[in-house]
């Protein structure tokens, strides 16, 4: 299953990795600094909600990276590419 791995001490919320994605599962956070996975498209849902809500409440970048199992990501390469910081990566 893809995984879609963001490095929220790299991340500057631009959210051009929300733009590009084909799918449509990735998303700008609610405060507008992050941009992440839509939770209801995480497989891994549960362990990974408390670390995207600690992201959601943060006004400061996190020293914290997220991996997420995404069954609808095509491995498009289209986020990471469009990212300025070099915080996605696909496995
Ligand atoms: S690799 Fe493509 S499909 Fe997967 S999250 Fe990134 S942009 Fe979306
Ligand atoms: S493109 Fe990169 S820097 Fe911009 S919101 Fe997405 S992960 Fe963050």
């Amino acid at each position: 299953m893809p995984n879609v791995i963001y490095d929220y001490g790299k991340c500057n919320g631009n959210a051009s990795c929300a733009e590009v994605c084909p799918v449509n599962i990735l998303e700008e956070s609610e405060n507008g600094r992050w941009c992440k996975p839509i939770d209801e498209k995480v497989e891994n849902e549960e362990a990974v909600k408390q670390f995207h809500e600690e992201v959601e409440e943060s006004e400061t970048q996190l020293d914290v990276t997220i991996e997420n199992d995404m069954p609808e990501c095509i491995q498009c390469m289209a986020c990471v590419a469009s990212c300025p910081e070099d915080a996605i990566q696909i496995e």
